[in-house]
């Protein structure tokens, strides 16, 4: 009966509901899950199976499914008010929730403009900077940099500064193409070279650029730490200082885009505090909601606000979104941040870190292992798959093998990387570690 269930479910979403990111005739092959409920780590499909949610659901979720402090401020929300605009008018969960992310800058960057996901963010940033040169005089600023490798989201905006080339390739046409400046990923050492020195290197092409264009140059636009989608490629924070300073000195902002690494991902709260920097931009989004409801939102410095603060209508950022500021989004990225202050998880997660990295030790030295590498609570490594057919579906068959051994895991080509939700038990940390090793030997053999 429940077999049944199951697998109408399975083809009646097959019939009507086009997958994200998916080749939709993979599915022949490929398990599609219909999920029951969450709870806490775990998803349940609708014949009871369960799996550990080892990437957090695409990276959103931080302490865990049915969280039973974030549904019960939900609840109390829902009863107040579902939704407001929020021109013309504002409420207590916006304020309070642009408050507290203010704070947590130190008051560097003071003012949230709000949307619903990260793509929306990243546009926000992007218009806003071209727009507050503009206002300035400045008109040739209108070009932007990004990095070999950057993700920032897949509307048109936003994939003009991204460089993964399966999801821009089809759009080529259509997209005002950023500049791309050398990655600093670590795993680019040459012999004898360090991390610091990649990151130098990188850095001294992102100058080169400067010293011709930065006259044209708007922004250069990083996801600071750890290049994600691109498959965890991660950078020393050298690489961040350097950037900073060069954007001071060729009077071009520097957008962070946190959206996957922001909310404590890498160690601190915002990833740029490892390199004690801010930007001129920052964009939040995924975990910021704790993977509950669909909010983004860019916070900018004073200098910028002030850029459009003007009595002519048209200098102002006449940007909007159906649902900017949703109230229950802010409520649940409120209880989020309550969770953070009251349960002291940053200091928890370094512990977490650490036993996850020590439990997965048995994969250091092995040669079909590269770059096993961690920044805070995501830790990756490249699997040597020299049969170029097998490496190509790699991370498919990872992924069908993890769900028999029920992990949820979804390898970016044959980088197989772990980004837990934060409340990982010590038995829940050693199981993922040897069911990922369990299945990294089935997929090897
Ligand atoms: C996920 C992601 C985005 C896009 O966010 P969406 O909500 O998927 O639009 C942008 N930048 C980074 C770094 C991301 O990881």
């Amino acid at each position: 009966m429940e077999q049944a269930n199951h697998s109408n479910w399975v083809e009646r979403s097959l019939q009507h509901v086009w997958h994200p990111c998916t080749q939709m005739q993979h599915h022949e092959s490929v398990p599609l899950i219909p999920v029951s409920h969450g709870r806490g780590a775990w998803l349940y499909d609708m014949d009871g199976k369960r799996y550990l949610d080892a990437i957090s659901s695409w990276w959103v979720n931080l302490f865990g499914h049915a969280n039973p402090r974030i549904n019960a401020e939900l609840k109390d929300q829902l009863d107040k008010l579902e939704h407001a605009m929020l021109a013309g008018f504002t409420h207590a969960p916006v304020v309070e929730l642009s408050e507290k992310l203010a704070a947590l800058t130190g008051g560097a960057l003071g003012h949230c403009f709000y949307a619903s996901d990260g793509a929306s963010a990243v546009e926000i940033a992007l218009k806003m900077s071209f727009h507050a040169w503009r206002n300035g005089g400045q008109t040739d600023k209108q070009e932007f940099i990004c990095v070999q490798g950057s993700y920032h989201g897949e509307t048109v905006g936003a994939l003009a500064v991204t460089d993964v080339s399966l999801f821009r390739e089809a759009y080529g046409p259509m997209l005002q193409r950023a500049h791309v400046v050398a990655s600093p990923d670590a795993r680019l050492a040459q012999e004898g070279e360090t991390a610091v020195d990649v990151a130098l290197r990188a850095a001294a092409d992102l100058e080169r650029v400067l010293q011709q264009r930065a006259g044209k140059i708007a922004a250069v636009i990083i996801e600071p730490l750890v290049q994600c989608a691109t498959g965890m490629a991660m950078h020393d924070p050298v690489y961040l200082r350097r950037l900073r300073a060069l954007c001071d000195q060729y009077q071009v902002h520097l957008i962070a885009d946190e959206i996957a690494v922001g909310c404590g991902r890498t160690g601190t709260f915002f990833a740029c505090e490892a390199a004690q920097i801010w930007p001129d931009f920052l964009c939040l989004s995924k975990g910021i909601s704790g993977g509950y409801l669909p909010l983004s939102l860019v916070m900018s410095t004073d200098a910028v606000y002030q850029a459009f603060y003007d009595a002519d209508v048209r200098r102002g950022f006449l940007h909007s979104h159906s649902y900017t500021g949703n109230p229950l989004a802010c409520r649940a990225a409120l209880a989020t941040l309550a969770i953070f202050e009251d349960e002291q998880v940053l200091e928890k997660n370094r512990a977490k870190a650490q036993a996850l990295r020590a439990a997965l030790s048995g994969l250091e030295g092995d040669a079909r292992v590269r770059h096993l590498r961690q920044q805070g609570m995501i830790l990756a490594f490249d699997a040597v798959v020299d049969d170029a057919a097998k490496a190509a579906t790699f991370s498919r068959r990872f992924f069908a093998a993890g769900l028999q051994q029920e992990l949820l895991l979804r390898p970016i080509g044959r980088s197989v990387y772990l980004m837990p939700p934060y409340i990982l038990d010590a038995e829940e940390i050693a199981l993922l570690a040897t069911k990922t090793i369990q299945v990294f030997e089935q997929v090897m053999a």
